[in-house]
């Protein structure tokens, strides 16, 4: 992950000189870099998609930017909707396995008490490199 904001109020990037082939796919993974750094707000996507532009396409018309920004905003919108989807059902998942007053049961089939640092220390591990999702399927 890249820090695009560097002590300033709003992104500044830095891009490499060997672009990647597609244009889109930078813009979102600059987009998921800008949104971890808390000072991202909606108006810092339009200012970073203009430096990348005037780097990667600086022949671009002004009509054809906005265009250019429009396909990328409902494609990254597109995107985002189906990553909190996937979240959504990936919560379910687990909501279902660990009904309410149930004990919570670990992605390896052991109960305990996640509010027990001895036993979280043991089982986080297991639920963050499992991926729950992969096993619910
Ligand atoms: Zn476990």
């Amino acid at each position: 992950m890249t820090d695009h904001y560097r002590g300033s109020s709003h992104p500044v990037l830095d891009l490499p000189d060997d672009p990647p082939s597609d244009l889109l796919a930078e813009m979102d993974a600059i987009a998921d870099d800008l949104r971890a750094n808390p000072l991202h707000v909606a108006a810092d996507d339009a200012i970073a998609f203009r430096q990348l532009v005037n780097r990667r396409r600086p022949y671009l018309t002004p009509a054809q930017f906005q265009d250019l920004f429009g396909e990328w905003r409902e494609r990254y919108a597109a995107k985002v909707e189906a990553a909190g989807a996937a979240e959504l059902a990936r919560l379910d998942a687990l909501r279902r396995r660990n009904p309410p007053g149930g004990p919570f049961v670990c992605v390896c089939g052991e109960a305990g008490d996640p509010s027990d640092p001895a036993w979280a220390a043991i089982h986080q591990p297991h639920v963050m490199l499992t991926g729950l999702d992969k096993l619910v399927k």
